[in-house]
């Protein structure tokens, strides 16, 4: 889709990028989403092993204290699991050295996904539109259609959210920071 055509042009496909692409889709708005990697998911991102999922990002939400999370999660039919407090725990530091360590109670409790973090980024793609989406993008002051006039940021009428941590700071951080920034982006829309 070309960003001339669209009303809003969302700058990175981390999770708040890419649910307020999915918040767009459920309004039947026009929009372009701009990734400057070869993939989707910004800091989530999960690798599989014999089946077996390994979070390299974030790996845990609260439900008790993640209502937006929550919310999500049961909106898209997704599974999530206690994360598991009893047994042993191993973990390997920097210079290779393995630890053991005994499970230990959280409170409140955190949950993971079936399928890692990424299942979650996955199933939201699945509601956008194939073509809304463009990848390797140049840092955004490098791009072709970058030519704001002195003062503004707006290339066009249109509106640019710019997505990413930062945003997902002012948010209360986290991936709960993510989601309010998105939905507080495209209720400002
Ligand atoms: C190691 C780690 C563990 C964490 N663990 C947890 C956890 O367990 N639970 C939890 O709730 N939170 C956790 N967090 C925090 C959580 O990952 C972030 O709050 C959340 O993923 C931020 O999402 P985001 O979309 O705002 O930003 P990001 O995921 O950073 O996405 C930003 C995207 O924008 C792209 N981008 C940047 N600039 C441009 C540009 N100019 N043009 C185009 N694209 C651009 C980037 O490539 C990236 O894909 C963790 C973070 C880290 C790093």
């Amino acid at each position: 889709m070309p960003t001339e055509t669209v009303d809003t042009i969302i700058i990175g496909g981390g999770l708040s990028g890419i649910y307020a692409a999915y918040l767009l889709s459920q309004r039947n708005k026009s929009f372009v989403l701009l990734e400057a990697r070869e993939r989707m998911g910004g800091r989530i991102l999960s690798r599989e092993h014999h089946g077996l999922f390994c979070d390299l990002g974030p790996s845990w939400y609260w439900p008790e204290v993640n209502p937006k999370m929550a919310h999500l999660i049961q909106a898209l039919g997704l599974k999530g699991y206690r994360q598991f407090e009893e047994g042993m725990g191993r973990y390997q530091i920097p210079d290779g050295a393995v630890h053991t360590v005994r499970g230990y109670p959280m409170q409140p409790s955190c949950w993971r996904f079936s399928g890692g973090m990424t299942a979650l980024i996955t199933k939201l793609c699945e509601h956008i539109p194939e073509n809304a989406t463009q990848f390797d993008q140049p840092p955004m002051y490098q791009h072709p259609l970058y030519h704001p006039p002195a003062g503004k940021t707006s290339i066009w009428d249109g509106t640019i959210h710019f997505a990413g941590t930062e945003t997902a700071d002012q948010h209360g951080g986290y991936l709960e920071g993510a989601l309010t920034a998105a939905e507080r982006a495209v209720m400002n829309h």
